[in-house]
């Protein structure tokens, strides 16, 4: 059996005529660079969103970078960030010579909360950027409720969990990156909306902050060859636009294969009592960028290399804690004390296949040799 982490093939194999001529047609047209396809993106994906203002970028790491510029900070000043996440959401801090200061997340959502939060703010505090990790929101109301108390910025990280939907207290619906300041995402290939290629956005219904972000993402124009600020070149491509417009249309129904295959998981390794299967937190859809176990017993090492030896790829994300990372050791206060759940959880997660294709067969057999490791 052939099993992949990601089957990118087969999902375009299923939409294989409209991409195909929508790329065709960007070429045909020469307008590479902004243009008619760019603008549709933009407002469908405003559309989808809910949002005001939709700025598309090349990644989203310079989503993140560009979010931070408009939000013009100081040197020196502090943004809180979780240490349990990709490398990008504390690189563009320190990037911008901001302080990062890192902290634990909660061990069953594995997400950042209000209380760990409104614990790390100090008056140095100006930002803080809570990732949605593997596919489901943080307690953004909560969280908001802090940074409002507080007067800090929130950016959300929302490169893995695009399309969830968060539900506050008044029962009223909103898409996760619209609750915070600003919203980043990525399009990159394997993000559950993929562009072929690079892509990002940042998005916000903010008035002053939409045009701000526009600018900071375009050398700091307002007017074309009139810069008020020192900014970046960072575009998402036509041909990416095309794409991720055509994407966009099946963004819901993928969410769904993804949940459909994460039930399937559930429902056949909950009962293995040496692993934790994905905790759902409260007010939030998951979206399963990534199905990840906790693996209890202390064995996820041996689990993962009896997967390798069946044919079952699985990954780690993430192995090492950002603080012990080499290039952050300079951003270590010296009487920092490691995050227990961090570093728990570094040495105990696994994630397991996902993506919009998984059947039945593929999933069966997958769950049956996590299960005959632990039998
Ligand atoms: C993928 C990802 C990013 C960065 O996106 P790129 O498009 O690769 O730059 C940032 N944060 C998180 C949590 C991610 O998963």
């Amino acid at each position: 059996m052939n099993i992949q982490m990601v089957d990118l093939k087969t999902q375009y194999s299923h939409i294989q005529a409209e991409i195909d001529e929508a790329v065709l047609s960007v070429i045909r047209s020469t307008a590479f660079i902004n243009g008619p396809k760019v603008k549709d993106f933009k407002a469908a994906f405003s559309t989808y969103l809910d949002a005001k203002h939709v700025i598309p970028c090349a990644n989203g790491t310079d989503a993140l970078q560009i979010a931070l510029m408009a939000l013009e900070l100081q040197p020196g000043d502090e943004v809180i960030v979780p240490a349990f996440t990709y490398v990008a959401t504390a690189e563009v801090i320190a990037l911008l010579r901001l302080r990062p200061i890192m902290v634990d997340v909660d061990p069953h959502t594995f997400n950042l909360t209000a209380d760990i939060l409104e614990a790390a703010i100090t008056p140095r505090t100006k930002a803080v950027v809570p990732v949605h990790l593997f596919g489901q929101s943080c307690d953004m109301e909560a969280i908001m409720q802090v940074a409002n108390k507080h007067g800090i910025w929130v950016v959300e990280d929302n490169a893995q969990a695009i399309g969830a939907d968060y539900t506050l207290a008044d029962g009223s619906v909103q898409k996760t990156g619209t609750l915070g300041h600003i919203g980043c995402t990525s399009f990159y290939p394997s993000k559950n909306l993929g562009a072929y290629g690079d892509g990002g956005a940042l998005y916000t219904n903010d008035d002053s902050l939409g045009p701000k972000c526009a600018m900071m993402a375009n050398h700091g124009q307002v007017k074309r060859y009139y810069h008020d600020a020192i900014g970046v070149n960072s575009r998402l491509d036509a041909m990416q636009a095309a794409i991720l417009e055509i994407k966009l249309r099946h963004l819901d129904q993928y969410a769904a294969a993804r949940q459909k295959a994460a039930a399937y998981y559930d429902e056949h390794l909950g009962s293995v009592s040496a692993l934790q299967v994905p905790v759902r937190q409260a007010n939030s859809s998951h979206v399963f960028h990534q199905y990840t176990l906790l693996v209890k017993n202390g064995k996820r090492d041996e689990l993962a290399a009896h997967l390798k030896a069946a044919g079952v790829p699985s990954m780690i994300y993430y192995p090492v804690p950002l603080y012990k990372q080499n290039a952050y050791k300079a951003f270590i206060p010296a009487d920092f004390q490691d995050l227990p759940i961090t570093e728990a959880l570094c040495e105990s997660v696994i994630s397991l296949p996902m993506h919009t294709e998984l059947d039945e067969t593929a999933l069966a057999f997958i769950c049956q040799t996590v299960k005959a490791f632990f039998a």
